[in-house]
């Protein structure tokens, strides 16, 4: 029990730092709830101590209907984790000593809510995952500051945060209420032949580019869809809702610079997850296979069929079985679409201004000028139809230049003054009296979609023997020897994630998921079983779970394999 550890740290109090070794994995009773230390760190330095707070006995103060399905558990999880992040806050004093000592932690929350594994919550008990760095002077134990945390500090947060007498329950419920209707609106929009939805009030700008919450202004714009694209829905909580849903097929977002196109597109890109009350995006849902597509030289490219884009490069290289250590701006554009279709994306959001121009648009000068056979690129302008008329696969995309793309638009949005009007008619009328001229292939085929096999020996997250595996901000994974960059999978919203992907492909290739036999799609397909029968913190190098895991989509742990330079893909 709880006294134990209270003499033990008197005991190692100004002994070298291993000596917090001896309270490793031990758990200890503290009346209503344990605390428990599953890792202790090597020196004050090093990444924090694990320490665990759960409950004792079944959950009974919560009501019932929280535990009813998978979606409710993950949005208490949510909410219990930002009700510790305030508790830590308010009971934790902080930095005290050298290195981490004294620090509590909890994972980082931002607007989503995603699953991760900072708290689990059941009916059989709440366990939430801290970090805890053990305090010391230079490499001493400081145990009586050990002791501080351990009797004052940790118990309070753990008293506030883990019994609902002492939480709001209103606001968790209503938590719980939101989530849930964005997970079934997102369900719905595919019974609708829907890709999006964007709910009238939304406010959809953020304060900054490196600040996620919804701007507040005066001059603010709340979204409200035009008359001819509203449509409305029936959600479980909050009953009707309006606004503007985005049909399959090709969408069009124009309108002149600084109207709010990329506003309206990132908005949608953010929709495959679900946001938290008063983000102002909590009922902007998109299909979860919605994926960002962009222009990103300098990327490498192992054996990718981009054929269907790029044909007859100049020195004759094949491009139906593409490699190269630096791609060029339409060459990346093309293997990321390339790419998105096998791992199985069935959206495809574009911006012009992140594009490379060669890659969208030819017109009908330079077609003149420039004859078919001396320019590789087949423009996404002439494939964008027979990809969703042959695979299905629906793109939405942001223009303000390339008119031409009104012939090929099932559907226009044009944003004025951050007010979206349903244009459609008028395009199409001036389509037909401004011929573009361009001869545009539109009877060609899209081509078939390469599923490739990893050669697992490729894919080694080992440096010296050992597994060497971080994360460098959200950007940087360093896997073994190799760094991969995420930087262009705009979809990816923290940093904890960046780390999940990288824990998880290790996992796939330590448990022989990556096979040699596999092909990528088959290889996460694998890996979200294993997710979903064995939980996310399966994925832990240690045998305790890891608190600070959080659920990418399979896109993006593709992405990232797929960036990985030492790669190769077999025959
Ligand atoms: P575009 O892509 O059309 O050039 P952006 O989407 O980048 O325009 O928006 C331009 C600026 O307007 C951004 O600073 C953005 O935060 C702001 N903005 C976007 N939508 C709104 C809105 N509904 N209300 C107020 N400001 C907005
Ligand atoms: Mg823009």
């Amino acid at each position: 029990n709880k006294e134990h550890l209270y003499k033990e740290l008197n005991n190692i109090d100004g002994r070298g730092y291993k000596a917090y070794r001896q309270i490793q994995n031990n758990y200890y009773d503290f009346g209503k709830f344990i605390i428990g230390i599953p890792y202790v760190q090597g020196d004050p330095y090093a990444s924090p101590s694990s320490v665990i707070i759960k409950t004792k006995g079944k959950i009974k103060d919560f009501p019932e209907w929280l535990f009813e399905n998978e979606i409710r558990l993950q949005a208490v999880e949510d909410y219990l984790t930002r009700v510790i992040t305030n508790n830590i806050k308010k009971y934790a004093r902080g930095n005290r000593g050298s290195g981490k000592s004294g620090r509590i932690n909890i994972v980082h929350t931002g607007q989503e809510v995603i699953k991760r594994t900072s708290v689990e919550f059941s009916r059989d008990y709440i366990e939430a995952r801290l970090t805890v760095g053990l305090p010391a002077k230079g490499r001493r134990v400081l145990g009586h500051q050990a002791q501080d945390l351990f009797f004052k500090e940790i118990p309070k947060i753990a008293e506030n945060s883990l019994f609902l007498a002492n939480i709001n329950q209103q606001a968790l419920e209503n938590h719980v209420r939101v989530v849930e209707d964005q997970h079934v609106l997102r369900e719905l929009l595919s019974s609708q032949g829907l890709l999006a939805f964007i709910a009238d009030g939304s406010i959809l700008p953020r304060r900054s580019g490196v600040d996620d919450r919804p701007l507040s202004s005066n001059k603010v714009v709340p979204f409200q869809s035009p008359a001819e694209y509203e449509l409305s829905f029936k959600l479980p909580h909050k009953g009707e809702i309006k606004g503007m849903g985005i049909k399959e097929g090709i969408t069009l977002i124009v309108g002149g610079g600084y109207h709010g196109k990329s506003t309206l597109l990132n908005a949608i890109e953010r929709g495959v997850y679900n946001h938290i009350p008063g983000d102002g995006r909590e009922y902007v849902v998109t299909r979860h296979s919605a994926f960002k597509i962009r222009a990103e030289d300098g990327r490498r490219v192992e054996r990718v069929d981009i054929s269907p884009f790029i044909n007859n490069l100049p020195q004759g290289e094949t491009t139906k079985d593409f490699s190269t250590d630096n791609a060029s701006g339409s060459t990346s554009q093309a293997a990321n679409i390339i790419e998105a279709l096998e791992l199985g994306a069935g959206v495809l959001l574009i911006d012009e201004d992140t594009c490379a121009t060669n890659f969208m648009i030819r017109d009908a000068r330079m077609q003149k000028l420039v004859a078919d056979k001396n320019e590789p690129i087949t423009p996404f302008i002439d494939k964008v139809k027979p990809l969703y008329n042959e695979h299905n696969v629906s793109t939405i995309l942001v223009v303000g230049g390339a008119g031409d793309y009104f012939d090929v638009a099932d559907r226009v949005i044009m944003m004025n003054k951050y007010r979206p009007i349903a244009v459609t008619e008028e395009v199409k009328d001036i389509a037909s009296k401004l011929p573009t001229k361009r001869e545009s292939k539109l009877n060609t085929s899209f081509g078939q979609i390469c599923q490739r096999i990893p050669e697992p020996a490729s894919i080694n997250p080992r440096k010296k023997g050992r597994i060497k595996v971080k994360t460098h901000g959200m950007d940087t994974i360093q896997f073994g020897r190799e760094n991969i960059d995420l930087s262009y999978l705009e979809q990816l919203v923290n940093q904890e994630q960046s780390k999940t992907i990288a824990d998880i492909l290790t996992y796939a290739i330590t448990n022989d998921i990556i096979d040699g036999q596999r092909t990528i799609r088959e290889i996460l397909d694998r890996i979200y079983e294993h997710l979903q029968q064995k939980g996310l913190k399966i994925i832990s190098p240690f045998n305790s779970p890891a608190g600070a895991y959080v659920l990418p989509r399979p896109y993006e742990v593709g992405g990232a394999l797929n960036r990985l330079r030492s790669l190769k893909i077999k025959d």
